[in-house]
């Protein structure tokens, strides 16, 4: 049978990045993967359990083929647990229900895998009740949460899931735009990580501004990858006087949260450089990092969006994200 969303395809950084993952067993209990219906959310889900219980593994990766591959992608898998809204919400038997399945150990294995569609879905009681289960993770249970949108999540909900937001491939398509309005490859490149859309990329691009909240906002970054303290001034020196507007806020924070992306990138080295310039500065130093300190900077810049949305000052938002980046970076 021939699959038509090859989400290796569609999403193949996240796809690379989980294939380390699942080599190195260093997989999280908790992920909540979050994008636009019709993304792959489901796909990627089922291809990272797949690659858990596959008998033919190839680097990480599942082969699609095996039995084991072949009951995952047909739902037939005992240890996998599947849930999803019963009429307009998920209620708080079927998290109950999915929770004893879980008190049970593995049918064929001790491994486990749940994936609770529309996690947003769930009611209050519901969401509290997993709350418990996430927050106490028995043995080894891998945990996905998906939704469509990451604003109707809990924040205790999210607190406690890795969070990865899947976003659209159509980046060539901006970046030959771009290009052919004059605009340099590599800002082309970074305007094109930024937003899915073109009109978008080509509004920041001509933004007089954009080019110096880009270079600061490197040095700022690559200070705070240095531990410099430098990096705590420059909030007020060197960022805020180029901000003009919550337009501006938002890509300055787009911006970080791209660069602490990156730096997955650079530590598992899968992707083409997106800051070409100042990355081999950026991986001299990532890679002196580990694997849980790149993702919980991740985490916390996407967490840092959130206080922002509920109007807390800007330089605020700033110099408290500089000093827990910088506490993650170095604890
Ligand atoms: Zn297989």
């Amino acid at each position: 049978m021939e699959e038509k969303f090859d989400i290796c395809e569609q999403q193949q950084k996240l796809t690379d990045y989980f294939g380390t993952l699942i080599k190195q067993k260093h997989l999280a209990h908790a992920y909540l993967l979050a994008g636009p219906k019709g993304i792959g959310k489901f796909e990627l889900a089922r291809w990272i359990a797949q690659g858990i219980f596959c008998q033919n593994r190839i680097d990480g990766k599942p082969c699609l083929n095996c039995s084991e591959c072949r009951r995952i992608a047909t739902g037939n898998h005992p240890d996998i647990v599947h849930t999803v809204p019963e009429g307009l919400s998920i209620k708080v038997e079927q998290i109950r229900f999915l929770k004893s399945e879980f008190s049970k150990s593995g049918i064929e294995s001790s491994q486990k895998v749940f994936i609770i569609e529309n996690a947003d879905k769930m009611t209050a009681s519901a969401a509290n009740s997993l709350l418990k289960f996430l927050e106490e993770p028995s043995g080894n249970v891998v945990a996905f949460l998906l939704t469509d949108t990451l604003a109707k999540i809990l924040p205790t909900i999210i607190s406690r899931c890795q969070v990865f937001e899947l976003a659209k491939n159509s980046s060539k398509y901006t970046i030959g735009t771009l290009e052919k309005l004059g605009f340099s490859t590599e800002k082309a490149l970074i305007l094109s990580s930024l937003t899915e859309s073109t009109e978008e990329a080509k509004l920041l691009a001509e933004n007089d501004n954009f080019d110096k909240i880009l270079q600061n906002t490197c040095i700022w970054y690559l200070h705070v990858l240095q531990g410099d303290l430098r990096s705590f001034v420059e909030i007020q020196t060197a960022l805020l006087p180029l901000i003009a507007n919550k337009e501006d806020e938002i890509v300055l924070l787009d911006l970080i949260a791209l660069l602490v992306k990156n730096s997955i990138s650079i530590y598992y080295n899968v992707q083409k450089n997106i800051f070409v310039k100042i990355q081999p500065e950026f991986a001299e130093l990532i890679r002196k990092l580990n694997e849980k300190k790149i993702t919980k900077a991740v985490e916390l810049v996407l967490n840092t969006r959130k206080t922002l949305a509920i109007n807390v000052s800007f330089q605020n938002v700033l110099e408290a994200l500089t000093i827990n980046l910088r506490q993650c970076y170095y604890a």
